[in-house]
């Protein structure tokens, strides 16, 4: 996560909140309080992830994109298991390398990634003095961490008094006068350990090692491990793309910050196969391409940020390449830094080589380049973002609190991704009105997503619409029997007009696509 200067605007906990109580996000198997790391996501929740990723698909897959040399862009889609081969991971190194360090606390049994602990403790009192660990990021962490500090000096210190370093960074004697985040006496923390994130469960009635398997820590594999047959069975030539969408699980040793670290997740991968001497050009491409996406669906102001890795961040097979980019936002709980929503990597020959070796037939499976008449393995640029991670963006990004509202906040998405595109009501639920509202109401609900109420006050169903982020509410009035025209209320501005009930759907179209 990189650091800028900007200030926290938004609370991430009045975001959990209204994701509750409206229903876009729940705690897995909540009834039985939950289990970490796993969210569910209700019916608006849903509605929004979909749309999320419905655009992906249908702006990379389904639509004409044009290329750096203004030729349509060829891709197409896979949908592969989840469960894969075992080789596949031994190829794509997560079995010997997808490993984070891992340290754990023998008094409070909480378990950390050692590069998100932080120690403080009094200036110059490294040895002698007392160490306290916290969850970096996370302030309610570090805010026990200060007062254990302050009550261990018996003084209330101030920001100069205190000294910080990352806990990997303490020698073996400062941890044994470190206390954990969640523990009370020092040298409770374990030395980081390696850790595999890969879930394991074995196929078929026998568990043994010979069943072992693993459910997929990314999407990607499956797509580098089907590229003969998509070369093989479609007429794609290099350039060209593979796009998938699916379940990713890795067993995160800290799972936290609402979705963004989660043990079960969505990914949106697109392994994009070219010549290897175009990898400049076709990386930069994909670079702007993919952060102009992210700026189309309302990501739009200075909450993203394009950052290009700097060389010691770089994955070893990436090091001589054309580079990795991250596409990150800037979520309440990150800010004023950024956190990963997408990463665009140029991975070089190395997936598709490291499959042709494992598969034991190396070279033979190098691609054939009928123009060139030369054989190679192409080199591949990965746009790799994550759905839930950019749902999290679009919610945090659309809380707009505003007090002069009878909900104190309306959730302002882009109407692409609005899970609800508009609301027809009748003013009262008397008069013809709500006959007239239900029938413009199912002429709309033919083509997107429209909610009709009748019951409760207007304030309150406009209310329950400002939560849920509907763009546009059309309500029938005393007048459209005489007049056949409703009031339109927008939004963002809470204007209304009125317009022809006939040209109702011309008008939204316009609005939402
Ligand atoms: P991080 O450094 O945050 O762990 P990563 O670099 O390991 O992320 P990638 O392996 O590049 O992530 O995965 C691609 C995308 O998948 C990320 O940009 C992110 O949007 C999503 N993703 C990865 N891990 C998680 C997770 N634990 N929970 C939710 N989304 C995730």
């Amino acid at each position: 996560m990189s650091d800028t200067n900007a200030p926290a605007t938004r609370s991430m906990d009045a975001i959990v909140s209204l994701c509750r109580r409206r229903g876009f996000i729940f705690q897995s198997s909540e009834i039985y309080g939950g289990i970490n790391g796993f969210w569910d996501y209700g019916p608006l929740g849903t509605a929004l992830k979909r749309n999320l990723k419905n655009a992906w698909w249908n702006d990379i897959v389904d639509r004409e994109l044009l290329g750096p040399d203004g030729k349509p862009v060829d891709i197409v889609g896979v949908d592969c298991t989840i469960i894969m081969n075992p080789k596949t991971w031994v190829a794509s190194g997560h079995v010997g390398g997808f490993n984070d360090p891992m340290v754990d606390c023998k008094e409070s049994k909480a378990r950390y990634r050692a590069d998100h602990l932080a120690c403080i403790c009094l200036n110059g009192q490294t040895e002698g003095g007392q160490i306290y660990a916290y969850v970096s990021g996370d302030d309610d962490s570090l805010a026990r961490a200060r007062k254990a500090l302050d009550k261990y000096c018996k003084r209330t210190l101030q920001d100069t008094d205190v000294a910080t370093c990352p806990f990997s960074a303490l020698s073996a004697a400062e941890r044994g006068i470190t206390v954990g985040p969640d523990a009370k006496t020092p040298g409770s923390l374990t030395e980081p350990r390696m850790f595999n994130l890969m879930f394991e469960t074995h196929c078929g009635a026998i568990r043994d090692a010979d069943s072992l398997a693993y459910l997929r820590p990314e999407t990607a594999q499956g797509i580098f491990a089907n590229f003969w047959n998509i070369v093989d069975t479609s007429r794609v030539k290099v350039p060209f793309g593979i796009a998938q969408v699916g379940k990713a699980f890795r067993n995160e040793v800290t799972p936290r910050n609402f979705t963004f670290r989660s043990r079960e997740f969505e990914q949106m991968e697109i392994e994009f196969f070219i010549r290897p001497d175009s990898a400049n050009e076709w990386y930069a491409w994909w670079r702007d391409q993919r952060f102009a996406w992210w700026q189309s669906i309302g990501l739009a102001g200075e909450n993203l940020l394009l950052r290009a890795h700097d060389k010691d961040e770089l994955a070893h097979y990436a090091k001589t390449g054309a580079g990795t980019s991250d596409i990150e936002y800037r979520f309440p709980f990150t800010s004023p830094g950024f956190g990963e929503l997408e990463g665009v990597a140029h991975r070089a020959d190395f997936d598709l080589k490291a499959h042709a070796t494992h598969c034991g037939k190396g070279d033979k499976m190098r691609y054939f380049d009928q123009e060139r008449n030369e054989r190679y393995f192409p080199h591949v640029i990965e746009p790799s973002a994550g759905a839930d991670r950019g749902t999290l963006a679009l919610l945090c990004e659309a809380y707009t609190p505003d007090p002069a509202r009878p909900s104190g906040v309306y959730m302002k998405f882009n109407p692409r991704m609005a899970p609800i595109k508009a609301a027809v009501y009748p003013l009262v639920n008397k008069e013809g009105m709500p006959e007239i509202a239900e029938s413009l109401y199912r002429e709309l609900r033919r083509e997107w997503s429209v909610e009709f109420d009748e019951k409760q006050s207007i304030g309150k169903r406009y209310a329950r619409m400002d939560e849920a982020g509907t763009p546009y509410c059309f309500t029938v009035d005393g007048d459209t029997a005489t007049d056949q025209a409703v009031t339109v209320r927008h939004r963002d501005s809470l204007q209304q007009e009125r317009i022809g009930i006939g040209q109702v759907k011309e008008w939204l179209r316009e609005r939402i696509g």
